[in-house]
């Protein structure tokens, strides 16, 4: 079955009961039993859902994994994966990531004796010096948040097999769509689901792919054991959204480009990040690894002046101000005064985060109507 047929039957049966198409929306937390353990397959809801079992056998095939995991929020999902580790353990992961991921790993799991460490992974050669024999977990984010930086995921699989090192992937900007890294390699998937699989901003959900069943059976024992699931009502909505993520997807990337090149040809703009550039530093491996380039930009202003960049989210109309990404709508976001406002000036303006950065998160309105709001807002 080809990707834009799974997106809509990938995994999916009819409900038994009266062959509806959708999964019911499975709204219990119990289910009876003839006697003691005689059951049909659910006990309790947080270990099994029907809908939100259709949900992950949705993922598992659109990720072209074997086993799908659906957590209440992307980092539950991220936690579920660190649960694996042990104390001693290391792991080495992006250095420019998703600022929620950066917290848990460093205020959470630091402190349960697991070490982070944090490398430019531009060049995957660059991981090597950071194996130890205690490193347990590679995490990888491509591409990245926002600097749009493109990690290479067969690269960094081969140094995973070659140490013996799990490898997970938050393919989260990508989609499936564009990106499958089951296939190029990794031994994890990982989705902040509230983004472009859900794809109409209406929920928080994570989740996880695999092909290997002993993890998959780890895994499935944490998400049980810890219990940070999702309910059969955003279950539901997660599945309704991932039947259009490839038509969604197609429009998010082509109103990606046109934005991307609308900027970078602004004599107002000095600098435009968006992997479908050729001078875009890995654009080589974009193009290998990725279907297209996707729907995120971020770019700075001449000048580099804060109160410019506060400016143009300001002035926008078409685009929302506001945090996430991957909806239907355009959304922009001012990192240095928003998602990246903790972390001290110097620090982030090492990776690229510098005061007039604006991060585009481009939707799939009319492409003129995009631009044009571009175009009133920069003035
Ligand atoms: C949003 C996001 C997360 C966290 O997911 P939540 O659903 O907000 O918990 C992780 N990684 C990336 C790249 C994200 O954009």
């Amino acid at each position: 079955m080809k990707f834009n047929t799974k997106t809509i039957h990938g995994g999916q049966k009819q409900d038994p009961a009266y062959g509806s198409v959708m999964p019911p929306i499975y709204q219990t937390s119990t289910y009876a039993q003839s006697t003691p353990g005689g059951h049909k397959g659910y006990e309790y809801s947080r270990t099994h859902n029907p809908t939100r079992n259709a949900l992950e056998n949705a993922l598992a095939s659109i990720e072209n994994g074997k086993y799908g995991l659906a957590f209440g929020s992307g980092l539950a999902a991220i936690d579920a994966v660190l649960k694996l580790l042990e104390p001693g353990d290391e792991v080495v992961s992006t250095n420019d990531l998703y600022g929620g991921t950066y917290r848990l790993f460093t205020k959470i799991y630091e402190r349960f004796g697991i070490k982070f460490h944090f490398v430019g992974m531009r060049n995957a050669t660059n991981i090597e010096e950071f194996i130890t024999p205690d490193t347990k977990l590679i995490w990888v984010e491509t591409p990245t948040n926002p600097m749009m930086n493109i990690i290479d995921i067969v690269e960094t699989s081969k140094i995973a097999k070659r140490h013996k090192i799990l490898l997970a992937v938050d393919n989260t900007f990508a989609t499936p769509y564009l990106q499958q890294p089951l296939d190029l390699g990794a031994d994890i998937v990982m989705h902040s689901v509230t983004k472009y699989l859900g794809g109409h901003s209406d929920l928080v959900m994570g989740a996880l792919v695999v092909k290997d069943k002993e993890l998959a059976d780890r895994l499935f024992f944490i998400q049980n054991a810890s219990g940070a699931v999702c309910g059969p009502q955003d279950s539901f909505l997660a599945l309704r959204g991932i039947k259009t993520l490839h038509i969604r997807m197609q429009r998010h990337c082509e109103n990606g480009k046109a934005v991307a090149e609308y900027l970078a040809s602004h004599p107002k703009i000095e600098n435009v990040y968006w992997p479908g550039f050729k001078n875009h530093p890995n654009y080589e491996i974009a193009k290998s690894q990725m279907n297209d380039f996707g729907g995120m930009v971020s770019f700075t202003t001449k000048g580099n002046n804060y109160e410019d960049a506060i400016r143009i989210v300001e002035n926008l109309r078409v685009f929302t101000l506001a945090e996430s990404l991957g909806g239907v709508e355009s959304l922009a976001g001012h990192p240095a005064s928003m998602t990246h406002a903790s972390i001290p000036k110097k620090e982030r303006e090492k990776t690229g985060v510098v005061d007039s950065l604006i991060r585009l998160s481009v939707g799939i309105e009319d492409e003129d109507d995009l631009i044009a709001d571009l175009k009133q807002a920069i003035g």
